[in-house]
C-alpha cells in the first residue's frame, strides 16, 4: 500500500516562508484553526487537489459545480467551508428552527458516511449538532433529531421531502445546500424532489454541487438552482484509476467462475474484499456458500433492513468481516480504506457502476486490486465498460483454471478498433432509465433487470 501523496496527485502547495513558523497547508486555504486542528488530528497532512481549489472558493461564498472522482476528498471540500460558516457566525440554533447546512446524498450509505465525516471534521466543535434523515429506518428518532437544535442535516431526498411535506421540518434557515453525487441523484429520479427541497430553502443560500459529470441533466439542474456557479473540474474517473490494478478473467460457466472466486479469495494479500453480484439473490446465495467454506463474510443489499445493513458496514469497518458480498446499492457509500480488493462476480448493470465499484478499493491514496469475472457471453458488457472507462481491462488467467473456450478476441462485440473517445456522459454506459429510490434503484443499461439488486 502506498501512502496518500496529494502533492503527487497535483495538489498546489502554498508558498511558505521557512524563516517564520510553519503555516499549516489547511490554514493556508483560509480555514479556521479549530477546523485545521480537526483535519490534522484525522491524520491529514496536505489538502487533496479538490480541497485545495474548492475550499477557498466555497469560503468566498461562491456557488460551485465540482466534478471530482470518487475517493478524491470531496466530502471535506464541502463540509469544511460549510462548518466554517457556523464557527464564524457563532450562533446556536433554536429547537425546531431546522438546519443551516443541508447535504443531500443519493443513498443511505452515503448519508451515513457524510454524517460520520461531519463528526470527524467537526470534532473540535463541541456544540455542533448533526442529524441524518434517510429512508428505510423508523421515523421516531429522525423526528426527534429534526425537532431539536440542529446545525447540519444530511439526508436522502425522498425521506426529507416526506418530513417537509408533513410540516415536520423547516428549511427556512438553510445557508448552504450541498448536492453530493448530483448525477447519481438525477439518475435515481430525484430531480423533482431536489427542486422541491431547494424551493423550501432561502434563495440567498450558497449551493455546492458535486458530481462525476457536470454536463447534461446536471448542468440543467445547476442552471435552475445556482447563481453564476464556478466550475471546478478535476481528473475524471478515466485518469484516476492508475492506482487500481484491474484484471479480467474469462470463465466458461458459473461453476468455473465459482472456482476462480475461491482461488482469488484464498490470496493472503487480501485485507478485505468486496465481491459484487448483480442481484440480491446472488448476494445471498454467494454469501451463504462462502460462509460454509469458512470465510468471514456477510451480504449487503437494498432488500435488507437498514439496521442489518448498518451493522454489516460496522463489522466491515471494524475489520470483523473479511469479505462483503454486495449489490450496487453498496457501491457508492462504502469508504473503508482497508478494502484491498474488489471482485466483480456479477457484472454491473450500468457501466458507470463499474467505476464506482472499483473505487471502493484504492481509497485515500492507497493502491487497490479490481478483478472482474465474466462469462464469454458477456463480452458486450465488458466492451461497454471499456468504452466508458476508455481503458482495456487486461485479461489474466490462474494456473490450472484457464478457460477452455478460446479467449474472446479484442474488438469483438463493438464496432471500431478501440475504446471510443469522448466525454464520459456521452457514452452509452452512462445512460439510465431506472427511477427507484434511496439506493435500491436499478439503473439499466445493458439489459432489462432480471432480478432485484
Ligand atoms: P471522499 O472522497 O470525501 O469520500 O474521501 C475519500 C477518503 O480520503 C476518505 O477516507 C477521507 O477520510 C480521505 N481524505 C480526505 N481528505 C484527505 C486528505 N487531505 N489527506 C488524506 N486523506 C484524506
Amino acid at each position: 500500500m502506498t501512502e496518500f501523496d496529494p502533492a503527487a496527485a497535483g495538489a498546489v502547495t502554498p508558498a511558505v516562508d521557512s524563516a517564520v513558523a510553519p503555516v499549516s497547508l489547511f490554514a493556508a486555504l483560509g480555514l479556521h484553526e479549530s477546523l485545521v486542528q480537526a483535519v490534522e488530528s484525522a491524520g491529514y497532512t496536505q489538502p487533496t487537489p479538490v480541497q485545495t481549489k474548492a475550499i477557498p472558493e466555497a469560503l468566498s461564498g461562491a456557488d460551485l459545480m465540482v466534478s471530482s472522482a470518487t475517493g478524491s476528498g470531496k466530502t471535506a471540500a464541502f463540509l469544511l467551508p460549510s462548518l466554517q460558516r457556523l464557527v464564524v457566525a457563532n450562533v446556536r440554533p433554536a429547537a425546531g428552527s431546522g438546519p443551516r447546512i443541508l447535504v443531500l446524498t443519493p443513498t443511505r450509505e452515503l448519508s451515513m458516511q457524510v454524517t460520520r465525516a461531519c463528526d470527524t471534521y467537526g470534532r473540535t466543535l463541541r456544540w455542533l449538532r448533526t442529524a441524518s434523515v434517510v429512508g428505510g429506518v423508523p421515523y421516531g428518532a429522525q423526528l426527534r433529531a429534526v425537532r431539536a437544535p440542529l446545525d447540519v442535516l444530511v439526508a436522502t431526498p425522498g425521506r426529507l421531502l416526506d418530513l417537509l411535506n408533513g410540516g415536520r421540518l423547516s428549511l427556512s434557515n438553510v445557508e448552504v445546500l450541498v448536492l453530493d453525487e448530483a448525477d447519481r441523484m438525477l439518475d435515481m429520479g430525484f430531480i423533482e424532489d431536489i427542486q422541491a427541497i431547494a424551493a423550501a430553502t432561502p434563495s440567498a443560500r450558497q449551493t455546492l454541487l458535486f458530481s462525476a459529470t457536470l454536463d447534461g441533466t446536471v448542468a440543467r439542474l445547476a442552471a435552475d438552482l445556482m447563481r453564476d456557479p464556478k466550475r471546478l473540474e478535476f481528473a475524471s474517473h478515466r485518469d484516476n484509476q492508475e492506482h487500481i490494478t484491474q484484471t479480467l478473467h474469462w470463465a466458461d460457466h458459473r461453476t468455473h467462475k465459482d472456482r476462480l472466486l475461491d482461488r482469488l479469495l484464498a490470496d493472503p494479500t487480501i485485507d478485505q474484499a468486496i465481491v459484487f453480484t448483480s442481484t440480491q439473490r446472488d448476494a445471498e446465495r454467494l454469501s451463504e456458500k462462502l460462509e460454509a467454506d469458512g470465510h468471514s463474510v456477510a451480504a449487503l443489499h437494498g432488500g435488507m433492513p437498514q439496521g442489518v445493513r448498518t451493522r454489516t458496514l460496522t463489522g466491515l469497518r471494524q475489520g470483523r468481516l473479511r469479505v462483503l458480498v454486495a449489490t450496487d446499492v453498496a457501491a457508492r457509500g462504502i469508504d473503508v480504506p482497508t478494502i484491498s480488493h474488489v471482485i466483480n462476480y456479477g457484472l454491473p448493470i450500468a457501466a458507470e457502476d463499474y467505476v464506482h465499484r472499483i473505487g471502493r478499493t484504492g481509497r485515500a491514496g492507497r493502491t487497490g486490486i479490481a478483478v472482474t469475472l465474466a462469462e464469454h457471453g458477456e463480452i458486450r458488457k465488458i466492451r461497454t465498460i471499456e468504452r466508458f472507462t476508455d481503458q482495456r481491462i487486461p485479461v489474466a488467467t490462474i494456473e490450472g483454471l484457464e478457460p477452455t473456450q478460446r479467449a474472446a478476441p479484442h474488438g469483438a462485440g463493438r464496432p471500431g478498433n478501440g475504446p471510443r473517445r469522448g466525454p464520459p456522459g456521452a457514452h452509452g454506459g452512462a445512460r439510465f432509465d431506472g427511477a427507484r429510490r434511496d439506493g435500491a434503484g436499478a439503473p439499466r443499461t445493458f439489459q432489462r433487470k432480471t432480478g432485484t439488486r
